[in-house]
């Protein structure tokens, strides 16, 4: 195959997937309310597609999962999924190492 053509089919990939991907704006918005639950199927899925496809969004993706379980441990401090799902002793360790002086 000729660096012509796989260069034609590539941009002609590109194109057919810009008409049916969502953008990467649109992602970030769609984003949040996919953590939700507040979107159909097929709106989910075509997030989940374009984040497999696209490492921008799948980092916004992390960024936005931290920060939701941040804002929820503030929210409600009795809950901390984090510590819920440490060992008890890396939770000890955790705690001696947040003692120790700098
Ligand atoms: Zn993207």
């Amino acid at each position: 195959m000729g660096s012509n053509l796989k260069t034609r089919l590539r941009r002609g990939m590109m194109r057919l997937m810009g008409r049916v991907m969502p953008s990467c704006k649109e992602i970030s918005e769609l984003v949040s309310a996919s953590m939700d639950g507040n979107l159909p199927m097929r709106r989910r899925l075509s997030i989940r597609f374009h984040i497999l496809m696209c490492s921008f969004c799948r980092r916004y993706e992390k960024q936005l999962l931290l920060l939701r379980i941040g804002t929820k441990h503030y929210a409600e401090p009795d809950e901390n999924p984090v510590e819920a799902s440490l060992s008890a002793a890396a939770s000890e360790r955790l705690k001696r190492a947040l003692e120790r002086k700098p």
